[in-house]
């Protein structure tokens, strides 16, 4: 059965989208541990990170640091984070978190609500520094 990320990359499932190309689709995650809170995902459904081929999991850190340096441009933070972990959804995902604390890196960490039209508006600040 499709993970409820193939679902977004199809457009089954609404997303507010960041970025996508040929082989990877990013979008803000809906329960943000940060303003920004951006996961990137391979098109091709695979459940763990590390069994994506070589040149995949290169070309998605290639991606994501585009995105990064947008994150860092467009949101306040101190830095932009990588975290994988993965035992949420099983379609391998990084996530990019512009954090102002390192407890911010935590999955365990309280998340932020934003309604769906500040999501838009952070989609889009975003989205202008690509
Ligand atoms: P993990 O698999 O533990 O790395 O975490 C999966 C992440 O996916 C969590 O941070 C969720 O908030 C996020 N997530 C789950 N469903 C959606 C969705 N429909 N749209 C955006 N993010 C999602």
């Amino acid at each position: 059965m499709a993970t409820i990320f193939t679902k977004i990359i199809k457009g089954e499932i609404p997303s507010f989208k960041i970025l996508e190309d040929d082989n990877f689709y990013a979008f803000l995650d809906i329960n943000p541990l940060a303003e920004g809170h951006t996961l990137v995902v391979p098109k091709n459904e695979v459940d763990y990170i590390f069994d994506l081929e070589d040149s995949i999991l290169a070309q998605m850190n290639v991606f994501a640091k585009k995105i990064a340096i947008a994150l860092k441009k467009s949101i306040e933070c101190n830095r932009v984070g990588i975290l994988v972990v993965g035992t949420e959804v099983p379609h391998a995902h990084i996530h990019l978190i512009p954090f102002k604390k390192e407890s911010q890196m935590s999955l365990s960490s309280p998340k932020l609500n934003f309604s769906a039209d500040e999501m838009v508006k952070i989609a889009e600040k975003i989205k202008i520094q690509l």
